[in-house]
């Protein structure tokens, strides 16, 4: 069950603040608050969607069409469009790493590791 209240539910309707990169109608990106790479940013919907699959399966076309062109923008103007990689966590359980915050966001990241995304990385695959 979505939450309404979730934290980037807030971010989404501008009730708590965060470091915008890209906003369109229907999705924004920000700066992660806890980045593990160089640059680390997350893209978001604005709609209420809990996960990849909860967007892609409900979210009307032009809200998926918004959502993607966010994304793009954001890459070209971090200046990362050649060099990057994208993780969505579904899931409390999901293996690898789990997902914290039950609105759907892609991971957008580039550049070096943080020390800290070491420490994950090692706790992920023991
Ligand atoms: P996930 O584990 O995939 O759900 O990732 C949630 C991400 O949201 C984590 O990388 C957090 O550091 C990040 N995060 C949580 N709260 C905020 C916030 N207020 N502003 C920016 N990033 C946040």
């Amino acid at each position: 069950m979505y939450d309404n209240n979730n934290v980037f539910a807030k971010i989404a309707r501008g009730e708590i603040p965060c470091d915008a990169i890209v906003e369109n109608e229907f999705a924004l990106s920000f700066y992660d608050i806890n980045p593990m790479f160089e640059k680390h940013v997350l893209v978001i919907p604005r709609g209420p969607y809990m996960n990849i699959l909860d967007f892609t399966a409900n979210a009307p076309a032009a809200a998926q069409a918004g959502f993607w062109e966010c994304f793009r923008k954001t890459a070209e103007k971090l200046g990362i469009e050649n060099n990057f990689n994208i993780l969505a966590n579904a899931g409390a359980d999901a293996p690898f790493f789990k997902q914290s915050v039950f609105h759907f966001h892609l991971h957008l990241v580039s550049g070096a590791r943080r020390p800290e995304c070491l420490k994950l990385m090692e706790q992920a695959c023991k």
